[in-house]
């Protein structure tokens, strides 16, 4: 197979960034814009040895997996790699990915997979949103997305999975910074002030942040800015985020207050959370308490339990198991997130909880080594990367009876389960729930007992 050679291909598999993947005389082509069940005409634009990546041309037969996507940049977008397909193939797609990845790389076996948790209404679910702000070929202002797998930014007026306001806002922001002839931070050239806008609302409390990330230490005429916004029905915080590096880190560390409050609130279940923009909060409010649910039935709580919560966020899951537990520690390496915690825990009354700051996996062995205190349950939601292997190494050493692992990534997840089956554990109970509709990624959550 060479660059530029075009071929007719039957799609019969689907990659995990969401592309089609099929086989032309053994060769692996992956062709992004195809769907499983495609017959489709292809022009390779990458040849490597063993596979390659083509071009779609033009759909010999469509597959009957296939849906028009709802939104009109779809394809170019990175955000959603799922809209071709119907919901109820992206959700077999996700329950596969999770089953194929936990056999493949941990090696699980005989455990019981669940089906996933679906929306019932897949759209508009995103709670947050960070849309970079640069410019178009013409010179044109523009704000939203970047394009998949690279740093050019498509344009987005409606994006359908986030929240209506989100439009409004940025519509505003772009008006100022043309009357008072504000740059969009180049990423080529690091000049420029506007880099990115953070939105953020509260799904219960219809609370709405804004904070603006500058290449700059002060925006200027930012009280004409906060005017403008303070008036949108729900806003309640107006900032900017000092970030000067050289970086693809979206926040700076220095988060300065324009009008409003430092944090807004939102709801789960019972329990009102304080979030500020440095803190991470779950992205999609409707699913997040069914997440958390699960992971409460899993953590098997009778009031009696010591647990730890480790990747605590500003402690979400930590107080949702509180009411349930004697005792529940929480880490997390962001300092604003357990300042977050900690208001949390108060503003709900509860006070059988202790919340640490630092790496999870210094925290909790110097914290073992020291108390020695039983632990009967663990709960661990690390980011992409999964845990570090010193902390697994610890949680076996500290030998709960239950472990409830909440994974955004069903590789990491595997490898870690992998890892804690070869030391004694064994997973019971996987449980994926679609956190991310439209898009390739999945949520997980484990119950894993000791055996
Ligand atoms: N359980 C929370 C947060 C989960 S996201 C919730 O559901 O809202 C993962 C969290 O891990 C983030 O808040 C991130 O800041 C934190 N984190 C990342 N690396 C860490 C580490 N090495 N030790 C402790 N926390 C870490």
């Amino acid at each position: 197979m060479n660059k530029n050679d075009i071929v007719t291909v039957a799609i019969t598999d689907i990659n995990q960034d969401g592309e089609g993947i099929g086989k032309v005389d053994g060769y692996t082509l992956f062709i992004k814009d195809t769907v499983i069940g495609d017959i489709a005409k292809v022009k390779i634009i990458k040849a490597k040895k063993n596979y390659g990546y083509g071009k779609l041309v033009e759909l010999v037969i469509p597959s009957e997996k296939r849906v028009q996507p709802r939104c009109q940049i779809a394809s170019q977008c990175g955000g959603c790699q799922l809209q071709a397909y119907s919901y109820k193939e992206q959700l077999i797609f996700k329950e596969n990915k999770v089953k194929n990845n936990l056999g493949r790389i941990g090696k699980v076996k005989d455990c019981e997979y669940r089906p996933i948790i679906a929306m019932e209404d897949p759209w508009h679910y995103r709670n947050k949103a960070q849309f970079p702000v640069g410019k178009d070929k013409e010179g044109n202002l523009i704000t939203g997305f970047y394009a998949g797998r690279t740093h050019s930014i498509i344009a987005c007026k409606e994006c359908l999975i986030g929240v209506e306001e989100n439009q409004e806002i940025l519509t505003i922001i772009k008006n100022f910074m043309m009357e008072y002839s504000l740059e969009p931070y180049n990423e080529k050239t690091y000049t420029g002030l506007i880099r990115h806008v953070l939105i953020r609302k509260g799904y219960h409390t219809g609370e709405i942040m804004v904070c603006i990330i500058i290449n700059g230490v002060k925006l200027p005429y930012g009280e004409v800015l906060a005017e403008r916004l303070a008036v949108i029905p729900g806003m309640k915080s107006i900032m900017y985020s000092i970030n000067k590096e050289k970086t693809n880190v979206i926040l700076g560390k220095e988060i300065k207050k324009l009008w409003g409050e430092w944090a807004i609130k939102d709801r789960i279940g019972e329990i009102v959370f304080e979030i500020s923009p440095l803190s991470f909060y779950q992205v999609n409010p409707i699913q997040t308490e069914k997440l958390y649910q699960k992971a409460l039935e899993f953590a098997g709580l009778s009031g009696k339990e010591v647990v730890w919560d480790m990747y605590c966020g500003i402690g979400t899951i930590s107080l949702f198991l509180a009411k349930k537990a004697k005792k529940v520690y929480g880490v997390e390496i962001v300092a604003e997130a357990i300042e977050n915690a900690k208001q949390n825990a108060k503003r709900n009354g509860i006070e059988n909880v202790e919340f640490f700051v630092g790496k999870a996996e210094e925290v909790v062995p110097a914290w073992y080594e020291t108390t020695k205190e039983h632990v009967d349950v663990i709960v661990v939601d690390p980011p992409r990367k999964g845990c570090d292997e010193i902390l697994l190494h610890t949680m076996v050493k500290m030998q709960p009876e239950r472990i409830v692992y909440v994974s955004c990534d069903s590789a990491t997840l595997a490898r870690d389960l992998g890892i804690l089956e070869e030391m004694g554990y064994k997973t019971e109970i996987v449980q994926p729930v679609d956190m991310f509709p439209q898009t390739v990624a999945v949520e997980v959550v484990c119950q894993i007992i000791r055996k």
